[in-house]
């Protein structure tokens, strides 16, 4: 099925949309929505002139109503589409405005692949620049489904450098490739954190990201530390780069945003 993927006559652009860019991780828990969210207001914030959207294609465990501060459900235009809800600059939609918590996960594949297509299409996203999709945890369905039918610009990969989730990243890098997705880079979270007395860095899990990153000759975008900061704005609705834009978190996060 992988490689029949490329090029399949199903890929339908979505109107208004000029580039779809996935975000994805071997595992969950690596901070792969953190960095969807930050990535997608760093963009906004480093050229105000762009439009840009953030999907939330976890079905089954959505984390960007919390993050982005956003509750209420939808409404709908005349056409029966739904009007996404924008807080920071970014038009978002995800599961979560429009299901209670408990009805989700109880859904089969099929279902989840048809809320997915309505999540993309049953939408008025209007003229967006660059649709930011965060992906679930893991290379599977979904991300089989979005590639079969959308063009997208490319996907960015975060990981933490355990092996553990190193190994899985290699095979999310191998699942996208074979697929013709082109791969932005490598994300590194959480690697590192400086200690608050001394200021001094202490690694957690080695640096073994660089050299995957190399052995299979992709990018490595950036590394971000783990700061209980940026888990507290994500907790609290305000993603950093818009509470504490002058900090050194943030700044890396636009840096990415200024490569991708
Ligand atoms: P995933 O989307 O990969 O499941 P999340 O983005 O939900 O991961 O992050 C998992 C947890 O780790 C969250 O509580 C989040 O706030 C926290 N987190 C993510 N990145 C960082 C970081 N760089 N520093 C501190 N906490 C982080």
């Amino acid at each position: 099925a992988a490689l029949m993927a490329r090029n399949l006559p199903k890929q339908k652009p979505i109107p208004g949309v000029k580039h779809i860019l996935l975000i994805a991780s071997g595992k969950g828990g690596v901070g792969k929505s953190t960095t969807a969210v930050n990535l997608a207001t760093a963009l906004a914030s480093i050229k105000p002139s762009l439009n840009i959207g953030l999907l939330d294609a976890d079905v089954y465990g959505p984390s960007i109503p919390l993050m982005m501060n956003l509750n209420e459900s939808p409404y709908l235009t005349e056409d029966d589409l739904m009007i996404p809800l924008t807080n920071y600059g970014l038009k978002c939609m995800s599961m979560g405005f429009l299901v209670t918590e408990k009805s989700a996960v109880m859904w089969r594949g099929l279902m989840v692949m048809s809320a997915l297509d309505k999540l993309l299409r049953k939408v008025q996203w209007g003229d967006l620049d660059c649709l930011v999709v965060d992906t679930p945890p893991g290379t599977g369905d979904t991300h089989l489904s979005l590639v079969q039918n959308l063009p997208l610009s490319g996907v960015v990969l975060v990981t933490t450098p355990q092996q553990a989730a190193l190994q899985v990243v290699r095979r999310g890098v191998t699942m996208f490739e074979k697929l013709g997705v082109p791969i932005a880079g490598i994300v590194q979270n959480m690697s590192s954190v400086k200690c608050t007395n001394c200021s001094s860095t202490i690694s957690l899990f080695g640096d073994g990201t660089k050299k995957m990153a190399d052995d299979l000759g992709i990018d490595f975008l950036e590394d971000i530390i783990l700061d209980p900061k940026i888990a507290e704005c994500s907790d609290s609705g305000v993603p950093i780069v818009v509470s504490n834009p002058e900090s050194l978190q943030s700044a890396a996060y636009l840096r990415l945003a200024g490569k991708v």
